[in-house]
């Protein structure tokens, strides 16, 4: 980052807290019992949207028994038609909060409007911001308000410095509980064997520049589920504190899913992930 840009992001830098100073040092982000930025992997999966009761708490439960660490599942989604299935609102909160006491997993779901900050964040365990939002600066000071952690997912296009100055807007408002996500980026190879690029370099760089956790999502990435388990694991080497993972149901057709079919994992890959990395 250049100095601007040190300057730009001046609470979330190595540089603002001496007790961060060493490169390995991160600043642990706790979501109920679980501590994202330690030195075991934090893994986070679930379904893409939440499209039913059924569905979320198959998978829920197929995410515990994997043994992950938290639940995720989008109740609100920015999706690139207007016509495309926008989540269930609401009722996926309810489904979400049903799934979270069945489980005792944690919940991260997305938040894509101010209006909706109150309502998602008495649900959600973590508010996830997603790629299209990643530069929604009011959106970014109104997670920052609630004190919640925050998920915060990479831009499309996003460079470093932009990615961490929106992570300097939750910070601004007193909220330090980031957890930065590298969902890959738009290069000249996406789309034609990928959806996106992912940038696996990213990793080492944000570590320099910041003591906040990130973890990678391999799916998003992919696009497609068979490449999704070398990308996670190739995350985790390059030095990710975590994984957030898209799941569908072990025998779900994939063309039946309202959102992210082809990415999504079955729950017996998502078991071999977590055998190999633990
Ligand atoms: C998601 O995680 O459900 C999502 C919409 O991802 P992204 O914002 O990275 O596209
Ligand atoms: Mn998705």
């Amino acid at each position: 980052m250049s100095t601007n840009g040190n300057k730009a992001c001046r609470l979330i830098s190595r540089t603002a807290d001496a007790a961060y100073g060493d490169p390995g040092a991160t600043r642990i982000v706790r979501v109920g019992d679980v501590a994202v930025g330690g030195t075991r992997p934090v893994i986070i999966a679930g379904p893409c949207a939440v499209e039913s009761r059924e569905q979320t708490m198959e998978i829920a439960r197929a995410v515990r028994e994997a043994g992950c660490d938290m639940l995720r599942g989008g109740a609100y989604k920015p999706r690139t038609s207007p016509y495309d299935f926008q989540g269930l609102g609401e009722e996926g909160l309810k489904i979400l909060s049903e799934a979270k006491a069945r489980t005792g997993l944690p919940i991260v779901t997305e938040v894509i409007d101010t209006r909706q900050v109150a309502l998602v964040a008495a649900y959600a365990d973590v508010l996830q911001i997603g790629s299209r939002n990643m530069q929604n600066f009011p959106l970014l000071t109104e997670v920052g308000r609630t004190g919640k952690p925050v998920l915060l997912k990479r831009g499309i296009t996003a460079t470093l410095t932009e990615w961490l100055c929106a992570a300097e807007y939750i910070a601004k408002e007193g909220n330090l509980n980031i957890i930065l996500c590298e969902r890959g980026v738009r290069t000249a190879m996406s789309g034609q064997y990928d959806r996106f690029t992912l940038d696996l370099n990213v990793i080492g760089a944000v570590k320099e520049q910041t003591f906040l956790p990130i973890v990678v999502d391999p799916s998003h990435s992919s696009g497609a589920r068979n490449r999704v388990p070398n990308a996670a694991k190739a995350g985790i080497v390059c030095g990710a504190h975590g994984l957030m993972i898209e799941v569908i149901g072990e025998h779900t057709d994939p063309s039946t899913i309202l959102c992210d079919g082809a990415q999504g994992i079955r729950p017996s890959m998502l078991r071999r992930i977590l055998s190999d990395l633990r």
